[in-house]
């Protein structure tokens, strides 16, 4: 489980209710969210949490390393609480489902590199989940 609000708590991270609010929303397996959908679920525990509290505490957390952001082919940065262990995703191209899966990190060799500095690799296995495949027409 990716228990952020834990992380959060053993670090001494200030917290505010509208900020926990966002916390708990953010804690879980397999949760990537866009900060839209952050607010939203964020305001259904309380109301009163503001759009720009919730843009500027997801910069923050991306900051401190507590999220990692994402994108998948719907466009939208999405966030993930998963930070632990490295972890590439697995997305259904039906419904857009994304799931956290643990595999080996893929390597570049040197003479494939081409001088760059590599800071982040990201690998998207695609295709159709159960549901998706049971409904698809014949
Ligand atoms: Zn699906
Ligand atoms: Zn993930």
């Amino acid at each position: 489980v990716s228990d952020l609000l834990l992380r959060l708590c053993e670090r001494g991270w200030r917290l505010t209710a509208q900020r926990r609010v966002i916390a708990e929303t953010l804690t879980g397996d397999h949760l990537h969210l866009t900060a839209d959908e952050v607010l939203a679920a964020a305001r259904d525990r309380l109301p009163e949490v503001g759009r720009a509290t919730v843009y500027a505490t997801l910069r923050e957390l991306v900051e401190l390393g507590e999220l990692t952001e994402m994108t998948t082919d719907r466009g939208a940065v999405r966030y993930d609480p998963n930070v632990a262990a490295p972890h590439h995703h697995l997305v259904c191209a039906g419904c857009g489902e994304v799931l956290d899966v643990p595999s080996e990190l893929p390597t570049l060799a040197a003479e494939h590199r081409h001088g760059f500095e590599i800071d982040a690799v990201e690998v998207t296995f695609r295709g159709r989940c159960p549901s998706c495949r049971e409904h698809a027409p014949a």
